[in-house]
C-alpha cells in the first residue's frame, strides 16, 4: 500500500555547483580538500578579522556550511586563542563527543590531546587541549570552579537558535563576564601606552536560524555575519490526508522512495528513540522481503543515548548497492550534519521537554510528543538539499503545515528551574534577578525557589545553605544528589550510589518490549523486592556484579563482555544501561571522595538496608511522594496532582499506604514511575516538613 503525496514547487532556492572530490591521493587530503571547500571557508579572513575586532559576534550559517567544524580552528590557527582554551557549546551531548571526533581527525591530532569534549560523566581532555566541546550544562558546571570561565580564551556558543535552559544561562553568565575580563583597567601606569585587559574573552553566538537579532542586541547591537550555505532545491510533498500512525506512514514512505527513486540516502525524522528502534525493526523485517537483485537497505538509527561507538555508523557511506536510511531524532535538524542524504522524510513530530502545572508544589516534567514548529519543518527540508537537488515527504498535510507555530517558545520559559537555580546561587546569583534574553514566569521561579526549600538548599530567606553547596558540586539532579547526601546519615551510602546510577544512565534498565512483555516479567521475577522498584534496581546491579566478579576465573579476570552480555539478554535488562551506570557509579564515588564521603558505606542486613535507603530517597524525592487514597488512586503530599502506578513498576496494582517515585510520566492518565512503598511516617521525617505548617 502506497501513500499519496501532493506535490509543491520546490522552496526557491541558489544553485550552486557541487564541490568536486578533487583527485587526492589519501584520505586526508581530501578531507582537507573538502575543508577548503565548505561555503564558510571563502569568508575565514573576514570572520576572524570581526571576531578580532569585537567581544561578541554573532554568526548565521547555513546547516553544513561549515561553523562547527571550521571556526574553532580557524581561531586556533589566528592565535586569538593564545592564553586559554575554546570552548564549543552543544545542546546535546552525541553532538559535542561525535564533532569532537571529527575536528580531531581534521586536525590529525588523537581525540582528548588538541581537540577533546567533556559532557557529563565522560571528559576526554588533557592540559594540551586547546578546542574544548562540551554540553551547554556541562559548561554552567565548570562556572563552579571558574566562575569567570578564566580558562577560556573564546566561548562559542553553538545552535544557540535552540534557546536551551542551560544556553540561556551561559548567555546571561557572560554577559556580566565580559563587563569583568573585558574592562580597560584605569588604574596603574602606563600613560601613553595602552592599557589592554589582562585576559580577555572572546564570545561567539552561531546559530543556523536566521532570527539572529535578538542575540545581537542582548549583546548591545553585537556584530551578525551571514556565511551564505550551499542549498540545492528541494521538491516538497505533503500527504493529501493526516498520518496518525507516523511510524507506519514513514516505513511505506521508504519503501516508496526504495523502488521508485534514484539512489541517495533517506533521513527520516522521528520523535524519539522508541519510534526509532520500532521502525528500525520493521525496515529490517520488510528488507528481507525485497527481491533478491534489489538493491539492499542499511538502517543507522541516531539519537542522544546512542553509544559513541554507533555514532560514527552514521557518516560511514552504505557499500554499494546497498540505500542507507538513517532514522534521527531532531538532532540531526542542524547540530550533525549527514553526507549523502538525497531524501528527508518529516514525520512533523519531535519530543519536548516542558514542565507542566507550574505552580508551586504541583507540577512535573514530562516529555511529550508533538507537532514541530515550521522552523523546524525548514530546517528538515533543507537536509535533503546539501549534496544536490532532493525530495522532502512530509507525513501531514500541507493545512497541518500551515497551522504549525513559527518557532519554539524558550525552554527557560517551559522547563523546571531548579537545578539552574541552585548553580547560580553558588554563584551568588539569584535567577530570578539576573537579566536574561527572555525571564522565566513568576510561576516557573516559585517552584524552583520551593523545590530547593524543600531539598534543604535554601533557607527560609531563600539563603544558600552549606547543604545546597554540596548538592550542587554534584553532577546530578538536586534531588539524586540530596539522596546521595543523605545516605551518609543513614550509612548506606553504597546501596544508594548504585541506585542513583542506575537513574542516571541514559537508557532504561528493563528491557520490556511489547513481544517479550510475559518472558521479561518472568525474568524480571527474580530481581523483585517487595518495597517495589529501587531496592529491584539495587539487586538487578548486585545480581549483574555477581556474574561480573564469578565468570572471572582464577585468574581474577573480570567476566568477558560477550558472558555479560549474554546475562542481560537472559535477564532482560539492558546491558548499555549496566555498563553505563557502573562507569557513572565510578566517577560519583570520585566526587564522594571529594567531599570526604565513605562510598564504602552499607548497611550490611537486608531489613536496615531497606529502611535506610527508602529513608535517603525520600529526602531526595520529597516532592515525589503521594498517599493512597480511597478510591486507589494516589494523591500528592505536596502538590495536587493525582497519580496512578504505571504499568511497568513492580508495584502496580498493589495498594500501599504511602508512595515515592522517579518521575511523574503523563499519556492517558498521570502515572508515577519507579515507585517504592514508604512508611508515612518517612516523609514527616524530612526536616523541613516538620516544621512546616507549625
Ligand atoms: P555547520 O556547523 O555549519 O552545520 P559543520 O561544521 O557541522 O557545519 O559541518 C561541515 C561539514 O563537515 C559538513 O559537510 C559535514 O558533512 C562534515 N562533517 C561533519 N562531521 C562529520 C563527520 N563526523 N564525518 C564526516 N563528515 C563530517
Ligand atoms: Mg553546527
Amino acid at each position: 500500500k502506497s501513500l499519496k503525496f501532493d506535490a509543491q514547487s520546490p522552496r526557491p532556492t541558489k544553485k550552486q555547483k557541487m564541490a568536486g572530490a578533487g583527485p587526492s591521493g589519501s584520505k586526508q587530503a581530501a578531507m582537507q580538500e573538502q575543508r577548503k571547500q565548505l561555503p564558510i571557508a571563502l569568508g575565514r579572513d573576514a570572520i576572524i578579522q570581526e571576531i578580532k575586532d569585537n567581544d561578541v559576534t554573532v554568526l548565521v550559517g547555513e546547516t553544513g556550511s561549515g561553523k562547527t567544524t571550521q571556526i574553532p580552528q580557524y581561531i586556533l590557527e589566528s592565535g586569538l586563542a593564545r592564553n586559554g582554551m575554546i570552548a564549543v557549546t552543544q545542546p546535546r551531548r552525541v553532538a559535542a563527543t561525535s564533532l569532537a571526533s571529527r575536528v580531531a581527525l581534521e586536525t590529525q591530532s588523537q581525540l582528548g590531546s588538541l581537540v577533546g569534549y567533556s559532557v557529563r560523566f565522560s571528559d576526554v581532555s588533557s592540559d594540551k587541549t586547546k578546542i574544548k566541546f562540551v554540553t551547554d550544562g556541562m559548561l554552567v558546571r565548570e562556572l563552579m570552579g571558574d566562575p569567570e570561565m578564566e580558562r577560556y580564551s573564546v566561548v562559542i556558543i553553538d545552535e544557540a537558535h535552540e534557546r536551551t535552559l542551560r544556553t540561556d544561562v551561559l548567555l546571561a553568565r557572560l554577559k556580566g563576564i565580559l563587563k569583568k575580563r573585558n574592562a580597560v583597567p584605569t588604574e596603574g601606569k602606563g600613560k601613553g601606552k595602552e592599557r589592554a585587559p589582562k585576559n580577555p574573552l572572546k564570545v561567539v553566538i552561531m546559530s543556523a536560524t536566521l532570527d539572529a537579532d535578538k542575540f545581537s542586541s542582548f549583546f548591545g547591537n553585537a556584530k551578525i555575519l551571514y556565511v551564505q550555505g550551499r542549498q540545492h532545491p528541494v521538491a516538497i510533498y505533503h500527504t493529501s490526508t493526516p498520518q496518525p500512525d507516523y511510524v507506519d506512514a514513514a516505513l511505506r514512505t521508504v519503501f516508496q522512495i526504495h523502488t521508485d527513486q534514484p539512489t541517495g540516502d533517506i533521513l527520516v525524522f522521528l520523535p524519539g528513540q522508541e519510534d526509532i528502534e520500532s521502525l528500525d525493526k520493521s525496515l529490517q523485517l520488510y528488507a528481507k522481503r525485497l527481491p533478491q537483485d534489489a538493491p539492499g537497505i542499511l538502517t543507522c538509527p541516531l539519537y542522544a543515548s546512542l553509544p559513541a561507538s554507533q555514532q560514527q555508523q552514521i557518516f560511514v557511506p552504505a557499500p554499494k548497492g546497498m540505500r542507507k536510511v538513517i532514522l534521527a531524532t531532531n538532532i540531526a535538524e542542524t547540530s550533525v550534519t549527514i553526507p549523502g542524504v538525497r531524501y528527508v522524510i518529516d514525520s512533523g513530530k519531535c519530543k519536548e521537554k516542558r514542565w507542566v502545572g507550574r505552580g508551586v508544589g504541583g507540577g512535573f516534567d514530562t516529555l511529550l510528543t508533538r507537532d514541530i514548529t515550521k522552523s523546524s519543518a525548514w530546517q528538515r527540508t533543507g537536509r535533503a538539499g546539501r549534496e544536490a537537488a532532493g525530495s522532502c515527504f512530509r507525513l501531514y498535510t500541507e493545512d497541518a503545515f500551515s497551522a504549525l507555530p513559527l518557532s519554539a517558545e524558550p525552554e527557560i520559559r517551559r522547563c523546571s528551574l531548579v537545578a539552574s537555580m541552585l548553580q547560580l546561587k553558588c554563584l551568588g546569583q539569584d535567577l530570578e534577578e539576573m537579566e536574561f534574553m527572555e525571564s522565566p514566569d513568576q510561576e516557573g521561579i516559585a517552584q524552583a525557589l520551593m523545590a530547593l526549600y524543600l531539598l534543604g538548599a535554601l533557607d527560609d530567606r531563600k539563603h544558600l545553605t552549606d547543604l545546597g553547596r554540596r548538592m550542587a558540586f554534584f553532577p546530578l539532579e538536586p534531588a539524586l544528589s540530596r539522596a546521595v547526601l543523605a545516605s551518609v546519615e543513614f550509612g548506606c551510602t553504597s546501596e544508594v550510589l548504585a541506585i542513583v546510577s542506575v537513574l542516571s544512565a541514559s537508557s532504561k534498565l528493563f528491557v520490556d518490549t511489547t513481544d517479550s512483555r510475559e518472558s521479561a516479567r518472568e525474568a524480571h521475577t527474580k530481581f523483585r523486592h517487595i518495597s517495589g522498584d529501587h531496592l529491584t534496581v539495587l539487586n538487578v546491579v548486585r545480581a549483574y556484579e555477581e556474574v561480573l566478579q564469578a565468570e572471572g576465573g582464577a585468574d581474577g579476570r573480570k567476566a568477558s563482555r560477550a558472558a555479560l552480555k549474554d546475562w542481560c539478554v537472559r535477564n532482560y535488562v539492558s546491558h548499555r544501561c549496566l555498563t553505563e551506570a557502573l562507569e557513572i557509579r565510578a566517577q560519583l564515588r570520585e566526587y564522594c571522595e571529594r567531599q570526604a564521603i565513605d562510598w564504602r558505606a552499607s548497611c550490611g542486613d537486608r531489613v536496615g538496608e531497606e529502611q535506610a535507603v527508602l529513608r535517603s530517597l525520600v529526602r531526595g524525592l520529597v516532592q515525589n511522594t503521594a498517599f493512597l487514597q480511597p478510591d486507589g488512586r494516589y494523591k500528592q503530599v505536596i502538590g495536587h496532582s493525582i497519580v496512578k502506578i504505571h504499568p511497568g513498576s513492580s508495584l502496580c496494582d498493589k495498594k500501599v499506604p504511602a508512595i515515592i517515585y522517579d518521575e511523574l510520566v503523563y499519556t492517558t492518565q498521570i502515572y508515577a514511575r519507579g515507585v517504592s512503598a514508604i512508611p508515612r511516617n518517612y516523609i514527616a521525617e524530612v526536616p523541613l516538613l516538620k516544621h512546616k505548617g507549625s
